[in-house]
């Protein structure tokens, strides 16, 4: 049952007995109304009764006075007396006015009458006297018949007397009992009602106003310990203590929303910090590597709950390739071609979302509703790569969105930062390679020799250096022109490049002279890969504007560390070998010797 239902009874009730508790003071008053009337009616009987026996006895005693002295003053009182007596009947007669019932005025009556008598005998007595004759007067007011009569008459007041106050006796004990009756009920009416009265009361003080008001002060004492998990009771109530829970309740969200916006400012700060610190690091990466390594640490940590990968393009194979992923992306290929995504054709972000309908890429095994964000890396308007991820379920919305501008931001850091060392490697090309054959230059090979000898010295691992110059090279240049000589470079250079399956490993030193680096070959290995580069060289037929340039023949001069003395002497080692191979008479494979390896160290 509901509070305020309970409290309408219990009011409704507290007026009821209220309402009957005021009936019966109202009864009870009435009935000591009766009580005292009953108490009038008495006293009124009493005192119109009272003075009736007396005055028989005062005519009584004026005429016996008269009789015996003949004294005139007692005929004069007697005659007073006498008229005072019928105003005492006329008194009584009044009686029945005043509620004496029939048997009462009946003894009244009878008494009277008697009184009469008594007063007819008086009177004779008293003719008597004035007539002379006091002895019959005597005998008459004095006589044994007389004093019996005036026994009856006061016997018969008596009865009457008695009479009335047995029947007042009666009625006032009556009304007295009545009177208390009603006020005892009367009094347990009011006490019923102030009990009832206080039960209500204390019933809304405790539900209404003490329960809620020790709620609500449990809960600011809660807040203002910023325990935001408070909240305040749902009072519907219109009145302060609703007031006061609407406030509360006002003051939490306001806090809760200041706790947010936090929570939030504290996020896009630490977000800010770790982007800026991406951006350092992916500065300073010298290779994409590098790169690849500090994405991998540093995307997780700025989207916790986005699988991803990082795409980068391959160009000579026009695909997408996975570089990295973190938290196991599942859905998204680890390689496709570019045209399969909708972010590198459109060049912009591609976010098909859940059950929205739109075109999911074709790189994505899924099939069932699942939301990815692909977002191109472009440099010049080149798609160079791609970010990868996939959006966590449960997420909610605003943290979709915060998170996806963090991986915007991530996206534009790696993809200029990509661009850069793209940048930084063509130019690097450019100056490492050589323009006519396309072999890394001189300074490359000083670099990788560099790198390769403290690997072999470290790992004690072989290392072969194979320096090769093509015979009378100068003849191609005089007989045919520059640019037939040019076409011998690029085609010898075409063999070199081809003749080792790892890229970068052969170098044109300068002039016609070109070397290759083999790390891991053993001296055999060595040696048979040069005999096969010495074999497709004197196959290799050259037209130049329609002139055959005749045969090409080169000397090889290979040098191997540990066999030939020290790895830093290697290119010198070889070399010796090379002139050796020229000195005997050139087109021809020679392996260094001890005398190579001390001239070299020489
Ligand atoms: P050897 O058998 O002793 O090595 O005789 P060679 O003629 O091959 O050697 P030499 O050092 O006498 O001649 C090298 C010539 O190569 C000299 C130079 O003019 C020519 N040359 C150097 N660089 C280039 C180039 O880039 N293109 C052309 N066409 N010729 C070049
Ligand atoms: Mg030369
Ligand atoms: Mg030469």
């Amino acid at each position: 049952m509901r509070l305020s239902t309970i409290t309408n009874w219990a009011y409704g009730a507290t007026v009821a007995l209220t309402l009957a508790s005021g009936a019966t003071m109202l009864m009870a008053s009435g009935a000591e109304e009766r009580e005292r009337a009953a108490v009038a009616q008495r006293a009124t009987f009493d005192q119109a009764t009272a003075t009736l026996e007396e005055d028989v006895y005062r005519l009584t005693e004026q005429a016996r006075g008269f009789v015996i002295s003949g004294d005139p003053s007692h005929l004069i009182a007697y005659r007073r007396e006498k008229g005072a007596l019928k105003s005492v009947k006329q008194r009584v007669a009044h009686l029945r006015d005043a509620g004496a019932n029939e048997s009462e005025l009946a003894a009244l009556g009878q008494a009277l009458h008697w009184s009469d008598a008594l007063t007819d005998e008086q009177d004779a007595a008293i003719r008597a006297a004035q007539a002379g004759d006091d002895k019959t007067g005597r005998t008459i007011l004095f006589g044994d018949e007389y004093g019996r009569e005036l026994d009856r008459v006061a016997a018969q007041v008596g009865k009457f007397q008695y009479m009335l106050d047995q029947r007042t006796d009666h009625a006032v004990s009556r009304a007295t009992d009545t009177a208390r009756q009603w006020r005892t009920m009367s009094e347990v009416m009011l006490g019923i009602t102030a009990l009832l009265f206080l039960c209500v009361l204390y019933f809304v003080l405790k539900q209404r106003i003490l329960r809620p008001v020790v709620s609500l002060s449990d809960v600011v004492t809660r807040l203002a310990a910023q325990d935001w998990d408070a909240i305040p009771p749902d009072s519907a109530h219109v009145d302060e203590i609703g007031d006061m829970a609407q406030a509360i309740r006002i003051f939490r969200e306001n806090g809760l929303e200041r706790q947010r916006l936090e929570q939030e400012r504290d996020t896009d700060r630490t977000m800010r910090d770790l982007l800026s610190r991406l951006t350092q690091r992916l500065q300073g990466c010298d290779s994409v590597h590098d790169l690849v390594e500090v994405v991998r640490r540093f995307a997780p940590e700025i989207a916790p709950d986005f699988p991803g990968r990082l795409y980068i393009h391959d160009a000579r194979r026009n695909a997408m390739t996975q570089a990295c992923d973190w938290l196991a992306p599942a859905y998204s290929r680890k390689e496709f071609a570019p045209s399969a995504c909708w972010a590198l054709r459109r060049g912009q972000t591609h976010r098909p979302i859940g059950e929205m309908v739109d075109i999911p890429c074709d790189h994505l095994d899924a099939t069932g509703a699942i939301s990815t964000i692909c977002i191109p890396l472009a440099a010049q308007g080149e798609s160079i790569g791609m970010l990868y991820y996939e959006e966590p379920v449960h997420a909610n919305a605003s943290h979709l969105e915060r998170t996806g501008k963090y991986l915007e931001m991530l996206a534009e850091n790696i993809g200029l930062a990509l661009a850069n060392l793209r940048l930084r490697d063509v130019l690097r090309d450019m100056a490492m390679a050589d323009v006519l054959t396309g072999l890394p230059n001189r300074r490359q090979f000083d670099i990788m020799l560099q790198t390769l000898v403290n690997e072999a010295e470290r790992n004690l691992s072989p290392l072969t250096c194979l320096m090769i110059d093509i015979d009378h090279f100068k003849r191609f240049n005089d007989s045919f022109g520059h640019d037939a000589g040019d076409a011998v470079l690029r085609a010898v250079g075409k063999v070199l490049a081809d003749a080792l399956r790892e890229n970068g490993h052969a170098f044109r030193l300068g002039g016609e002279e070109f070397v290759i680096l083999m790390p891991g070959f053993s001296l055999d290995q060595a040696l048979g890969r040069t005999i096969q580069i010495q074999r497709s060289i004197q196959d290799l037929r050259i037209e130049h504007r329609g002139r055959e340039l005749g045969a090409i023949t080169a000397s090889f001069g290979l040098a191997t560390f540990p066999d030939h003395g020290r790895a830093d002497r290697l290119l010198q080692t070889a070399d010796a070998a090379l002139l050796r191979a020229k000195a005997e008479g050139r087109d021809r494979v020679l392996v260094a010797n001890v005398r190579d390896g001390a001239t070299a160290a020489a």
